[in-house]
């Protein structure tokens, strides 16, 4: 049955909860870089579903292990083993060089899941007393939206009247190492640090060129887990495979989402060598989908594409291209007064207050003008296009970006 997008938005309207708040698209296509709205409009996808498009839609290899293994067997649960879970595992160890992998579904998920293990770790291995270990954390970060993730978080929207808030996380600014130094020193039951290698939600902030490094040193120094969230970042996002290799930082502990199955299906997973991870027993964290036969067979082949299609060079190249000529635009701009980023995750600053609708506005112009992309949040607009693009559609989208700029200009 087809239905049209005023049809679709109002069903949606009508029965779904409000928790967002979309562009007026409604999209029922995607290949590679484009999607396409119900009535038949072609777009570049310049969000990628927040970086886990990295592969770009419906990838046929990967697309060809979702339907191979849906005929052949979904979901066991973890009461048994499955033919395709321990291959999986080896094989995100590997790749992404731990000893262990703790799989589950959604990002959110995963860094829950981390701080059971960083919590757990500091009872047994640093003879924290129970109950009374500490995380740092950055101001602005975005870890998800469960009850203990809002704890932490500066969005009041997402925050507040959601409480009693979980308890055991210190704030600190992110980009700031001395502040990172006096937190671990104000007490001593710091057990781990939870950081974005480059703060997506927040406005795609970029950290000082050495502060990771500066950060794992320290965390080394003291014995304190560094946590890597790299839900947004992972997966060849922004030039490398891991936003940490920038630096050439091996975390601790790492978390992985959205990419690491192409955007196919929802995988995510937490990474440890056994030091860590054993400290995990039977029954003390699990998911009944985690690590399904399907999922593992979705994110083998999603990661084989991120290999085989050099997707983190590609990335790297177009983000240096996306960069230079967005900061010729904005020389003579009144409308964006800064573009920053990384590889392809990159963000530019509209000319205007954080309350004001012209970042709004612009996306909405954007998406008139066949290409996607959604403010993070006031005035800043974030454009994340699947890694696959080539350069002559990147000049294209770069091209539709700045005519539609120059209509807000004053
Ligand atoms: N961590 C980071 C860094 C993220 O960007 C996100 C999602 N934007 C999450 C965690 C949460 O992932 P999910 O929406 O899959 O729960």
């Amino acid at each position: 049955e087809k239905i049209s997008s005023a049809e679709a938005i109002a069903l949606e309207n009508q029965y779904g909860a409000h928790n967002y708040h979309p562009l007026p698209v409604v999209l029922s296509k995607g290949k590679g870089v484009f999607v396409w709205d119900v009535e038949g409009k072609k777009y570049y996808d310049f969000l990628s579903a927040y970086s886990a498009v990295n592969q770009g839609h419906c990838h046929p290899e990967i697309i060809e292990a979702l339907t191979d293994q849906a005929q052949t067997l979904t979901l066991t649960s973890r009461a048994f083993y499955n033919d395709k879970l321990g291959v999986y595992e080896k094989f995100v160890a590997d790749y992404f060089g731990f000893d262990k992998v703790l799989p589950m579904n959604t990002g959110a998920e995963a860094v829950e899941t981390a701080i059971k293990i960083c919590r757990k770790w500091a009872y047994e291995k640093k003879g924290i007393n129970e109950n009374e270990a500490q995380i740092i954390v950055c101001e602005n970060n975005f870890h998800g939206r469960t009850t203990t993730i809002i704890s932490f978080s500066n969005d009041e929207n997402a925050r507040k009247n959601f409480g009693p808030y979980t308890a055991g996380f210190i704030k600190i600014p992110y980009d700031n190492i001395e502040a990172l130094e006096q937190a671990i020193q104000s007490s001593s039951n710091i057990a781990g640090f939870l950081v974005e290698p480059i703060q997506g939600e927040a406005g795609v902030y970029v950290p000082s060129e050495g502060y990771l490094a500066k950060a794992k040193a320290l965390c080394e120094k003291h014995n304190i887990l560094f946590i890597a969230d790299e839900v947004q970042t992972g997966i060849a996002r922004t030039g490398k495979l891991l936003a940490v290799q920038h630096e050439n930082v091996q975390p601790d502990v790492l978390i992985l989402g959205k990419a690491i199955s192409g955007g196919v299906y929802p995988v995510s997973a937490v990474l440890a060598d056994d030091a860590i991870m054993n400290v995990i027993k039977p029954g003390q964290h699990g998911s009944t989908f985690g690590g399904n036969p399907l999922a593992a067979a979705v994110a083998i082949a999603a990661l084989n594409v991120v290999e085989k299609e050099k997707l983190a060079d590609n990335a790297e190249r177009l983000g240096v291209i996306f960069r230079e000529k967005l900061k010729d635009y904005i020389k003579t701009s009144n409308t964006v007064t800064m573009v920053r980023g990384k590889g392809l995750l990159n963000a530019i600053v509209i000319n205007d207050t954080e309350e004001s609708e012209t970042a709004w506005n612009i996306c909405v112009k954007l998406a008139e003008n066949g290409l996607l992309a959604k403010p993070t949040h006031g005035n800043i607009i974030r454009f994340a296009p699947p890694l696959v693009m080539t350069e002559e559609q990147l000049l294209d989208c770069i091209s539709i970006i700045t005519k539609t700029l120059q209509e807000f200009e004053k």
